[in-house]
C-alpha cells in the first residue's frame, strides 16, 4: 500500500532546546490538583513546554455549551496541537454531549492507545506478568451515533466501518509496535457474525499484517479472545479492534492490572494528539489530596515521547516505578503490610521528584530514547470499482402476518421485480418461515429484478410507488449493489 506521513511530533517540538506547545485543562473534581502534581513531576524532570490553558467541563457546560467546551479552545488545541486533559464532570440531565467524543471525533483522533501493565509485586494483581497495549479505533463503528426509532417495536443503530478507518487503526497499531519493541499485534473482531463490517476490519489486518513480517499476527473472535484477555492477558501484546470492543476490553484490561487509577490513555490523530487518564473526576474525592496523580502522569509519559521529548519520559516513568516498588502508595492502592507509607497526591509527586534519575530495582525499567517514533499516517488512496446495483431492500412496518405482507409485496412486484425474500430482525420467514420464529413489527423484503437483470434507480421509485399503493408503510430502503463483482449485502440468516 501507498502511505502518506505525517509525523506529528516534527509539529510540536523540532529542536533539542525547543519548548513543545502544549494545551492543558485541569478539569473538574480532583481534576486541578492531579494536573498540578503530574505538571510538578514533568517540569523537574525537565521537560521543556509552553502551556496554553483552557477551560473545560462543568462550567463551560452549565455556561450553555452543550459540549462543555468553549468555541475559542479549539484555536489553542488546533495551535499547539497536543491536549494535555485532566477528567471532567459531565453534568446531569439531559442535553449534555460527551466532551470527549466531540473533541475525539472533531479533531480526528482515530487511535486510542492504552498501555495496561501490572506492577507486581508493588501493587496487588493477579496477572503479574501482563503487559498489553489496547489500540481501540476511536471514531466509527456504532459511536457514529446514527440512531433511528423505525417502528412500534424497533429501534437501529447504523454500525459504519470504513476501510481508511480500519487501515489508519491497524497501521497504527502495527507501527506502535514496531516503536515499542513488542513482538505481536492481536486483532479482535466478530466477522463470524459480522462479515462485511467487522469483516473489512479483519481483511485490512491481514492485508497490513503482511506488510510487517518481523512483527507475529493473531485473530481471535471477541468474545471468546475477550475471555482468553480477561483470564491469561500474558498471552497478548499489542491487541487492536474496532470501536465498541476496545472500549469495552480497555476497561478490562485496565482494571485486571491491579487499579484503574494507573491507567492512561493517549488519542492520536493526524494533526493533533491528546493525552488523559483513563478514569473520571471523582468529585467525590475533589480537594481531599488524596487522588492519584498516577494515571495523568503517565499520560505525561506518553506525551513527552509524542513531543520528542522521551529523555523526559523515561526519567519520570522510571522514578515513580521506583516510588512505586519502593511501597509509597496513594490511599487507592495502598495495603497493609505490603505499602511502606500512604502518601496525599502532592506528597506522592514529591517523591517521584525525590527519585528523577534512579532506576526501579524490582520492576523493569522503561527505555523511550533511540524509539523510533510512531507515524501518524494519511490511509492508501481510494481504489475506484464498478458498483451495479442488482436490487433493494424495502423496509416496512407491518402488523399483519408474514403471508399477507408477502401477497401485497407480490402484488406490488407486479411480474416486474422478484421478491426473493422476507426477513424479520435478519431471520428468513419468506418463503418457508417456521412458526416458531418471533417476529416483530419490522420485516425486510428484498428485491431483485427479473431473471438476473440490472435494477436502476427509476425503478427503485417505481417500485417504492407501488408499495406505497398497495397500502404497505415502508419505512426505508437499502440498495444492493455489487462492487466488482461481489456482493456488497450479506445473505437473510437461514437464506
Ligand atoms: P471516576 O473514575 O471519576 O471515579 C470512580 C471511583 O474511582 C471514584 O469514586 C474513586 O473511588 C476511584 N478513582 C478514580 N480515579 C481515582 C484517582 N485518580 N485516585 C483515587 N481514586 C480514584 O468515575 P465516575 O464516578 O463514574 O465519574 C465521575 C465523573 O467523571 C462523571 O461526571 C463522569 O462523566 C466523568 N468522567 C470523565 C472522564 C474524562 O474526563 N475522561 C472519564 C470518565 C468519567
Amino acid at each position: 500500500m501507498n502511505v502518506q506521513l505525517h509525523d506529528t511530533r516534527a509539529l510540536t517540538a523540532d529542536g533539542a532546546n525547543r519548548a513543545a506547545r502544549i494545551t492543558v485543562a485541569r478539569g473538574d473534581g480532583i481534576g486541578p490538583e492531579i494536573m498540578k502534581a503530574s505538571l510538578r513531576v514533568l517540569q523537574a524532570a525537565g521537560a521543556r513546554l509552553d502551556i496554553e490553558e483552557v477551560e473545560l467541563g462543568e462550567k463551560v457546560y452549565l455556561a450553555g455549551h452543550s459540549a462543555g467546551i468553549e468555541p475559542g479552545s479549539w484555536d489553542s488545541l488546533r495551535r499547539t496541537r497536543v491536549f494535555y486533559k485532566a477528567p471532567i464532570t459531565t453534568p446531569q440531565g439531559g442535553g449534555f454531549k460527551s466532551l470527549n467524543v466531540t473533541v475525539r471525533k472533531t479533531l480526528g483522533l482515530y487511535a486510542n492507545v492504552r498501555p495496561c501493565a501490572s506492577y507486581a509485586p508493588a501493587i496487588a494483581t493477579r496477572h503479574p506478568g501482563m503487559d498489553v497495549v489496547i489500540v481501540r479505533e476511536n471514531e466509527e463503528d456504532l459511536y457514529a451515533g446514527i440512531e433511528h426509532r423505525q417502528t412500534d417495536d424497533v429501534y437501529q443503530c447504523l454500525k459504519l466501518i470504513s476501510r481508511p478507518g480500519c487501515e489508519k487503526i491497524v497501521r497504527y497499531a502495527f507501527d506502535y509496535a514496531r516503536a515499542h519493541g513488542r513482538k505481536k499485534v492481536t486483532c479482535f473482531t466478530k466477522d463470524n457474525i459480522m462479515k462485511l463490517t467487522d469483516g473489512l476490519f479483519h481483511k485490512v489486518f491481514d492485508e497490513v499484517a503482511a506488510e510487517y513480517p518481523d512483527i507475529a499476527n493473531e485473530h481471535w473472535i471477541v468474545d471468546i479472545g475477550a475471555a482468553k484477555l480477561a483470564d491469561s492477558p500474558e498471552a497478548f501484546d499489542v491487541v487492536v479492534m474496532p470501536n465498541l470492543y476496545g472500549d469495552i476490553l480497555s476497561d478490562v484490561a485496565a482494571q485486571i492490572t491491579g487499579s484503574v487509577g494507573l491507567g492512561a490513555s493517549a488519542n492520536i490523530g493526524e494533526h493533533v494528539a491528546m493525552f488523559e487518564a483513563i478514569h473520571g473526576s471523582a468529585p467525590r474525592h475533589a480537594g481531599m489530596d488524596t487522588a492519584n496523580p498516577s494515571g495523568l502522569l503517565l499520560a505525561g509519559v506518553m506525551m513527552m515521547v509524542h513531543v520528542g521529548q522521551p529523555e523526559v519520559a523515561e526519567r519520570v516513568h522510571n522514578a515513580w516505578l521506583r516510588t512505586v516498588e519502593e511501597g509509597l502508595h496513594t490511599k487507592d492502592i495502598f495495603r497493609e503490610g505490603a505499602s511502606r507509607e500512604r502518601l496525599g497526591t502532592q506528597a506522592f509527586a514529591d517523591a517521584v521528584i525525590a527519585r528523577l534519575g534512579q532506576m526501579p530495582q524490582v520492576l523493569r525499567p522503561v527505555s523511550y530514547v533511540g524509539n523510533p517514533p510512531v507515524p501518524a499516517r494519511a490511509p492508501s488512496p481510494r481504489k475506484p470499482t464498478e458498483k451495479v446495483l442488482v436490487g433493494v431492500d424495502v423496509f416496512v412496518h407491518s402488523t399483519q402476518g408474514v403471508d399477507a405482507l408477502a401477497a401485497k409485496m407480490q402484488g406490488a412486484a407486479n411480474g416486474r421485480y422478484e421478491l426473493s425474500m422476507i426477513t424479520n430482525r435478519g431471520v428468513k420467514v419468506w418463503p418457508g418461515g417456521l412458526p416458531e420464529t418471533f417476529c416483530t413489527d419490522h420485516w425486510r423484503c428484498r428485491f431483485l429484478a427479473k431473471g438476473g437483470a440490472q435494477f436502476n434507480k427509476p425503478m427503485v421509485l417505481e417500485l417504492l410507488g407501488r408499495v406505497h399503493h398497495a397500502g404497505v408503510d415502508f419505512i426505508k430502503t437499502e440498495h444492493l449493489y455489487s462492487f466488482d463483482g461481489v456482493p456488497g449485502y450479506s445473505l437473510g440468516q437461514g437464506q
